[in-house]
């Protein structure tokens, strides 16, 4: 007999006979009558066990049952008014494929809640969870929205190595790990690579793991993050921004659109931004911060409490661009009338930096003054300058944390709580 799933099991199927495979998700006896929840990877289906109704095996076997223990069920459906889809199993016959140990460290029905250090202990019950099903639901819509918008502008998809050899974007955040006879990192992001694509392939996008190996003790930082990358060539930093607005504004929508109910279960009421996005300067930033007090200086990055300030100044997702070229990286674009000034960005969403973003040096003498200028060895970077000898256009592109963006869409307070298995200083298994 071919297995059905739960969310095909409707009234049109009252009569006949199905087979059904899942976990437990609980068991009770109300009024002398047996109720077990069957979960599978679409939804629920509830199986009802009425003595004289089914055989008595069926009976003991159910009065046996525990919570996420694997069983797989015959039986005729049958239309239920209590049922919340309106049809239930009676069930002929009842086969335990896998029993659950007892007690359970997590109770996947969160009637028991759960505190953080469990969910994490404990991840692979908690994905049975319908929070958790909600955020990763979520993730994958938005995961999917990022890919099929890029696609269906034209862009190529890229493989970034994530073993290298040289710092890409410098200083010590780092991972360093023994390579044969030599040294090699874990790469902290795409940047080099990418720029190498987009002098070829013009337009690539990339969803690859970056690591940063900073002891971190913030709700936003991970040591491993995800990250969603485009470069454009031709396309200077405004209009590497317009991208990045068009494409998060597809990303929210998709998720409105076809995660309506992971919404409800998280009890988050989305919006789409609105639109054009402002564009603020680092230095206007700086003056909106500093009249409502904060101790803030030219020159400064943001904490992540005025982040959050700034969104209740500049809305729900705003550009900051215009950076002192000392907060940014040794490849941002200089601007033509003040080269202290780099054409960089920050987009914030909610309060919380989800993506940054710049226009590249493609000009080989100036990159190599600026790498010297960090403190870094051009040799080092020969492999990348000597991509832009060759026929370079200008190009700009930008990063969006997975994670955070999860984080944002999904009204959650700590990113550990959206990242599947969240790698910190303290936590590399499971
Ligand atoms: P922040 O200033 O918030 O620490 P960053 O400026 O160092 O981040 P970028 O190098 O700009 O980060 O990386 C691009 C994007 O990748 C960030 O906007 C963020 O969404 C994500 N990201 C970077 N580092 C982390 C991290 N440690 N944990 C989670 N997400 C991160
Ligand atoms: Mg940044």
């Amino acid at each position: 007999m071919e297995r059905k799933f739960t969310n095909e099991i409707t009234k049109e199927l009252v009569g006949k006979k199905v087979l059904v495979k899942g976990w437990v998700f609980d068991v009770r006896v109300l009024g002398g009558i047996n109720f077990v929840v069957l979960r599978d990877k679409n939804g629920y289906i509830q199986i009802t066990a009425k003595k004289g109704e089914v055989k008595d095996v069926i009976l003991q076997i159910v009065s046996k049952l525990h919570q996420e223990d694997v069983i797989e069920v015959e039986g005729i459906v049958k239309e239920s008014k209590q049922a919340k889809k309106g049809v239930e199993i009676l069930p002929e016959k009842i086969e335990v494929i896998s029993k659950a140990e007892v007690p359970l460290p997590l109770d996947p029905r969160m009637v028991t809640p759960a505190n953080l250090d469990t969910k994490l202990n404990w991840r692979f019950l908690w994905f049975r969870t319908e929070e958790a099903r909600a955020i990763f639901g979520i993730q994958n819509e938005i995961l999917k929205a990022f890919r099929e918008f890029f696609y269906n502008n034209g862009f190529i998809e890229m493989q970034p190595p994530i073993i290298i050899g040289s710092a890409s974007e410098g200083g010590a955040e780092l991972f360093e790990l023994p390579y044969f006879e030599k040294k090699a990192y874990l790469a902290q992001s795409p940047q080099l690579y990418k720029q190498m694509g987009a002098v070829s392939f013009e337009r690539v996008f990339m969803i690859t793991p970056i690591f940063r190996a900073e002891k971190f003790d913030q709700p936003t930082h991970l040591n491993e993050v995800r990250q969603m990358d485009v470069e454009i060539a031709f396309a200077d930093y405004e209009e590497a921004m317009d991208w990045l607005e068009k494409a998060l504004v597809y990303i929210v929508e998709s998720v409105l659109k076809n995660r309506k109910k992971e919404l409800e279960v998280l009890n988050v009421e989305l919006k789409v931004p609105k639109q054009p996005f402002p564009r603020i300067t680092y230095e206007e930033a700086i003056k909106a911060l500093q009249k409502e007090g904060e101790k803030i200086e030219y020159g400064d990055d943001f904490s992540k409490l005025q982040e959050r300030k700034l969104g209740e100044i500049f809305g729900e997702a705003f550009f900051i661009k215009d950076w002192p070229e000392e907060q940014k990286a040794f490849y941002a674009m200089p601007k033509e009338d003040n080269p202290k000034i780099v054409k960089a960005f920050d987009l914030i969403y909610k309060g919380l930096e989800i993506s940054s973003g710049t226009q590249r040096i493609h000009i080989p003498e100036l990159l190599e003054k600026r790498i010297r200028e960090k403190g870094l060895d051009p040799k080092d970077f020969k492999f990348y300058i000597d991509a832009f000898r060759y026929g370079a256009p200008p190009h700009s592109g930008w990063s969006i944390g997975l994670e955070r963006l999860t984080m944002q869409i999904c009204g959650k307070k700590n990113i550990k709580e959206v990242t599947m298995f969240p790698r910190t200083r303290e936590r590399i298994t499971p």
